[in-house]
């Protein structure tokens, strides 16, 4: 049987609403699913707080992802298992959106600059019920104005590091993130290796208190996936691995139950 331990929701850059993730989730026949939303856990909230937490049918892991600060690559930490109610992660996390908050006025700001008529509203609008925005609402709202073909040409053009719209967030340290994910009882994890673009980064991330490795992942090929399994098993971390399912039809999977990794890795992060 099949699971997926990364999936994204309405709550940040998402196309699905948690419930109908975890009505896909079943529809596609998984036994496990970790909700790993960017910088927020209101998705799983949203979820236990309608009574759809435990699930029935399907084993959720409540999750989140965090982006930690780096001048040049880009870091992404999953937490499986945190206690979403944790005073201090509800503080920090707040901190957080609250800088994406500012930031994308100032990338809305930079964008009518360089002639691209969109707003704020445009931008809230998309985001719905997030409150953590990012590039990614931006650039639909790029897109669906006919500026671009797709998001991720509106990336490369205007939103990626060191491009015109770009503007940097406030992100926690790597250290503070591992260490804020085990205070609030859950297992830190080292998103997608390969998108951080350096090995050597990635070894001593591995040796800094991380707990597992993102081993399979869709932008991964057969020789990354050896690769970054014999890492994990040299560090002694958990292996994990996910489709960093978002729902648009641009982006792969663009179902959930397309890139799956047996239950056997997931269930070692699975909390009863
Ligand atoms: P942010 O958290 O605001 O910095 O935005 C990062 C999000 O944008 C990621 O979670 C991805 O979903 C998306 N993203 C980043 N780079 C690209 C890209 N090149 N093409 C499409 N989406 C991207
Ligand atoms: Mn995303
Ligand atoms: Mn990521
Ligand atoms: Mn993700």
């Amino acid at each position: 049987m099949p699971s997926d331990l990364h999936a994204h929701t309405t709550f940040s850059d998402g196309k699905l609403a948690p419930e109908e993730l975890v009505a896909a989730a079943k529809a596609a026949g998984l036994t496990y699913l970790a909700i790993t939303d960017h910088d927020t856990v209101d998705g799983v909230g949203h979820l236990y707080e309608s009574g759809l937490l435990p699930a029935k049918g399907i084993k959720i892991i409540p999750g989140i992802e965090f982006s930690a600060h780096h001048p040049v690559h880009e870091i992404h930490v999953l937490g499986y298992n945190v206690d979403i109610y944790y005073r201090d992660l509800i503080d920090k996390l707040n901190d957080v959106t609250e800088a994406r908050w500012t930031r994308f006025s100032e990338m809305v700001e930079k964008l009518c600059k360089q002639g691209y008529q969109i707003t704020e509203t445009e931008v809230l609008t998309i985001a719905g019920a997030s409150r953590s925005i990012s590039r990614s609402h931006i650039a639909r709202i790029l897109v669906r104005k006919g500026y671009f073909e797709s998001i991720r040409d509106a990336f490369s053009a205007m939103l990626q590091k060191g491009k015109p719209a770009y503007v940097p967030h406030y992100h926690l340290e790597l250290s503070e993130i591992v260490e804020l994910i085990k205070a609030a009882g859950g297992t830190p994890v080292l998103a997608h290796p390969k998108l951080v673009g350096d090995d050597e980064l990635v070894e001593q991330i591995c040796s800094s208190g991380i707990e597992g490795l993102e081993v399979f992942y869709p932008q991964h090929n057969e020789e990354d996936t050896q690769r970054y399994m014999e890492m994990a098993e040299r560090h002694g971390l958990l292996v994990s691995g996910g489709s960093d399912f978002h729902g648009y039809a641009t982006r792969y999977p663009q179902e959930l139950g397309l890139f799956t990794i047996e239950d056997k890795w997931a269930e070692q992060f699975y909390r009863p």
